[in-house]
């Protein structure tokens, strides 16, 4: 046993010659169009319109939909090497595009053929946006603690309640909303009774309520949404009623790896712009590379970069083998990742002194970006949790819930 794995081949990291191929395309599109426009998303906080456009023209929405639903039938692998790419150049674009994953996966994984159909070939196409809206004021990394509730009317569902921290939800026209279906009866299962419906945005008595102003991933917005009395058909559940917790569970562990690969993007610009920069840059009659003390920063740096890009690709090669060991994998990515990529770009600052802190540098906003990567799908603290309980259940088959 190589724990908590039962051999060497469980951490191989599987790549195909596309992958490359549409890594070289991700890369061109992000440098050519991506690249002169970040100084202008910065200052107005919001992503061109045209520049949205030739995203949704490529496809960059639909990369992980299935060719029968319009898609480019990409696996985890292509959607952390899209976020990586990116996040390179703008991680807040990543966030803009990924917003619409987490309404795409549940569809997929749990929808109904015609809920397939109808919803996810306009994503594709770019035609429709999409969001997904677990999160509350009151409860974020407790989805159990959720307070909007949903009740049977008819052969449909009225649901009441607020969403917060939504993001791309003002430009969304479909959400998957989770609310509580059946009340808590006992602590332990608590987890229990909740549903996700899909709403779309005309739906009477749903709206955007209020934008909320954040530090960084500046370009891609969150807003709080409120929902009176929305009713909607029955066939608009998503998965089985009382199922929901789990629903949510299953998304954000596939979302986690390209929050990951985000990390790893910003990592990896954050190194280059540093070893870059210390070559350039003399103090006392050297290049800064030739003090040890900056070598130790970008040894460090690497060090963390390529740990952290071995376990992105390597949670994305596990879930692309449909391994529920994906989920261990993911959370370690995750946590180490966007910790990496904090401290690249903490010591990014300290190798370029004052020129760090300089918005027109373009060090600075990394950081800000980065601290909401260690926050969104899942705070690092609850990574830790998955990743001692997931390692329980596969090493020794513990399971911590039932303790
Ligand atoms: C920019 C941004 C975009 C987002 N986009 C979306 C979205 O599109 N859809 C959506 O539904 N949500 C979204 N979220 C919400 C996000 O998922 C939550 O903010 C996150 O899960 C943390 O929840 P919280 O903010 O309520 O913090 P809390 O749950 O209140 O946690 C506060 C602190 O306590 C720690 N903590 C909590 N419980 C434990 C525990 N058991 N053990 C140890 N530590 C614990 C947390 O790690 C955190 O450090 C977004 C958030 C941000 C900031």
């Amino acid at each position: 046993m190589v724990f908590p794995f039962k051999g060497l081949s469980d951490y191989e990291i599987k790549f195909k010659p596309e992958h490359e191929m549409f890594r070289q395309m991700v890369k061109e599109f992000a440098e050519k169009e991506i690249a002169p426009r970040v100084t202008e998303i910065e200052e107005h906080n919001e992503v061109p319109q045209d520049l949205v456009n030739k995203m949704l023209a490529q496809g960059f929405q639909g990369v992980s939909i299935p060719q029968e639903y319009g898609g480019q039938g990409g696996d985890q692998v292509m959607l952390a090497i899209f976020s990586e790419e990116v996040a390179k150049v703008s991680p807040a674009i990543v966030t803009l595009m990924g917003a619409n994953g987490l309404f795409v996966f549940p569809v997929l994984l749990f929808g109904s053929e015609e809920q397939k159909k109808k919803y996810l070939p306009p994503i594709a196409r770019g035609e429709k946006r999409s969001a997904h809206a677990t999160s509350e004021a009151v409860a974020g990394s407790d989805v159990a603690g959720i307070q909007t509730r949903a009740e049977k009317v008819g052969d449909g569902w009225k649901i009441n309640g607020r969403k917060a921290f939504i993001s791309g939800g003002d430009v969304a026209d479909y959400f998957v909303v989770l609310a509580r279906t059946s009340p808590i009866t006992n602590r332990k299962e608590r987890w229990k009774g909740l549903t996700f419906f899909i709403v779309e945005k005309e739906t009477e008595g749903f709206h955007v309520a209020r934008h909320m102003e954040k530090m960084g991933l500046k370009g891609s917005h969150i807003v709080e949404l409120q929902l009176d009395n929305v009713v909607v058909p029955d066939s608009n559940r998503l998965g089985p009623e009382g199922e929901g917790f789990k629903i949510a569970m299953e998304t954000f562990d596939h979302g986690r790896i390209g929050v990951a690969a985000q990390a790893l993007g910003m990592a990896q610009i954050l190194f280059e712009k540093s070893l870059n920069y210390s070559m350039q840059r003399t103090t006392f009659d050297r290049p800064l590379i030739s003090h040890q003390m900056i070598d130790t920063y970008l040894a460090d740096m690497v060090m963390k970069l390529v740990s952290a890009r071995q376990l992105v690709y390597w949670s994305a090669t596990l879930a692309d083998q449909g391994r529920e060991e994906y989920k261990f994998a993911a959370s370690l990515a995750k946590a180490y990742a966007t910790e990496a990529a904090e401290w690249a770009a903490e010591k990014a600052i300290s190798i370029y002194g004052g020129a760090g802190v300089i918005i027109e540098t373009q060090i600075e906003r990394f950081l800000r970006d980065v601290e909401i990567t260690k926050v969104y799908e899942g705070a690092n603290e609850i990574q830790r949790l998955v990743i001692i309980r997931q390692l329980l259940k596969l090493s020794l088959g513990v399971d911590v819930m039932s303790m």
